[in-house]
């Protein structure tokens, strides 16, 4: 889980490249440290109009009901390095042949190299029936949405534990982030209603999408035995595809046709896809269901793009098999930041992402398993011997709760 160190001032590379950092996000903005460390005289550009930062990976504790949501809200601005230029517009075209891209406005932006960091889009839209708008009213939650949508669902979720019904809880057929916060939140709501005595009058149900609650098997064992042990039915290959927000009836799509689903409190995880400017772009898989989704094609031990050597995606919008945590991205961005610099410097690096990914599974408030794994699905617990990945511990509730955010402060200004 602990990230390499923070880069020493001896060892910058002096350069004038042009490097652009397409996203201000938690991939973009460790990025943009990093360099701005590791390079003297680059001239380094952030790309991104959104002016909050959001601590994502703290949405479910806002809708837990354990934090505000000022928890989550900061600026970007904070946390852009002082040598770094942040212009405050989206990328809306990649040129990879004409080695530059184009802001929403028109202005174009040579680069040397260009760092892609534009996380992912949450397409609601794709689900029929579908208002954002309509988050945390009539017992429909969603945690992924903004800061405000996790509070929002919060109420829905208390109204819930306090009346009981059927709770319904699912998550996308697409590549998504943070693949355990959907089973987080079913443990969640389990305990909220325990904890006011309203279990007996509630009905859980974990809609998974394929066949495993988890994608890696020993996790998904482990899941799958907690959910029988509380209690929560779960129906595998179910994709949720409508929903009625007035009558309350969400819609799934089973390999036996379309299956409705009578709610009193649901959370809606929508499917997930690469921004526009990168799905439309060259730089994209160029086959299959992550062409499609519109996920990068890039070299899944260095992030460097397949065919445009002096492109690196980082977070979110990689396209490499696991990862789409900020675990990964503390990872990632060292990795490619170093085969970054080394061109610059003439030299080669032999740096590589493994797939580390990390997901503290909340099992019960007060209470989680701390699991990271890799590309094979190799369990690589950080703290072998002292936290063990499959047990619910407290030390890994305490981790979560409160440990992670200032990590995650520290990689967005590189120094962890
Ligand atoms: C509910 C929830 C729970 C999570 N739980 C965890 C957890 O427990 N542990 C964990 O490690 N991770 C967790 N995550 C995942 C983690 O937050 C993300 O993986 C991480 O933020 C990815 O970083 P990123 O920089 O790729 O994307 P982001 O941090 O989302 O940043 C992307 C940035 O790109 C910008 N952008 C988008 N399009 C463009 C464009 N065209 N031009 C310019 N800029 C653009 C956006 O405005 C944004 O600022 C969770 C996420 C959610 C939503």
């Amino acid at each position: 889980m602990l990230g390499p160190g923070p880069v020493q001032a001896a060892q910058r590379v002096r350069t004038s490249a042009r490097i652009v950092i397409a996203g201000a996000g938690a991939a973009g903005l460790a990025a943009a440290a990093r360099l701005a460390a590791q390079l003297d005289g680059a001239r380094i550009t952030l790309v991104d109009a959104r002016k909050e930062h959001y601590y994502q990976p703290g949405f479910t504790l806002v809708a837990a009901g354990i934090k505000p949501q000022s928890y989550v809200v900061s600026t970007t601005a904070e946390y852009v390095p002082g040598s770094v230029e942040l212009i405050e517009e989206r990328v809306a075209e990649f040129d990879p042949e004409g080695k530059r891209v184009v802001t929403d406005s028109g202005r174009a932006l040579p680069y040397d190299y260009l760092v892609v960091a534009t996380g992912l889009m949450l397409d609601y839209d794709a689900i029929e029936g579908m208002e954002v708008g309509m988050i945390g009213r009539n017992g429909m939650g969603s945690i992924y949405h903004s800061p405000a949508g996790a509070a929002a669902t919060w109420s829905a979720l208390s109204t819930f534990a306090d009346q009981g019904g059927v709770g319904v809880f699912c998550r996308p057929a697409t590549e998504m982030k943070c693949a355990g916060a959907p089973l987080k939140y079913t443990f969640i709501a389990d305990d909220h209603l325990r904890r006011r005595g309203n279990r007996g009058k509630a009905e859980l149900i974990y809609n998974a999408n394929n066949k495993a609650l988890f994608s890696v098997p020993i996790v998904h064992e482990k899941v799958r035995m907690l959910f029988r042990d509380r209690g929560i039915r779960t129906n595998y290959d179910h994709v949720l595809r409508s929903i009625d927000l007035g009558r309350r009836v969400a819609t799934f799509a089973t390999p036996e046709g379309t299956v409705e689903q009578v709610y009193d409190f649901i959370n809606v995880i929508p499917p997930m896809r690469a921004p526009d400017a990168v799905l439309n772009s060259a730089l994209r898989w160029q086959e299959g269901a992550w062409g499609n989704e519109g996920w990068m094609d890039v070299e899944r031990g260095t992030l460097r793009h397949k065919r445009f050597p002096e492109i690196f995606g980082v977070g979110d919008i990689a396209g490499v098999p696991k990862g789409k945590t900020a675990a990964s991205v503390k990872w990632q961005v060292p990795v490619a930041v170093d085969h970054l610099v080394a061109d610059i410097a003439g030299r080669s690096s032999d740096a590589l992402y493994d797939g580390y990914t990390s997901c503290p599974l909340i099992t019960r408030l007060g209470r989680a398993m701390l699991v990271e794994f890799d590309y094979e699905n190799n369990l690589t617990p950080s703290f072998p011997g002292v936290v063990a990945p499959l047990e619910e511990l407290w030390v890994s509730w305490v981790m979560k709760t409160m440990a992670l955010k200032p990590t995650y402060i520290s990689m967005l200004r590189g120094r962890a």
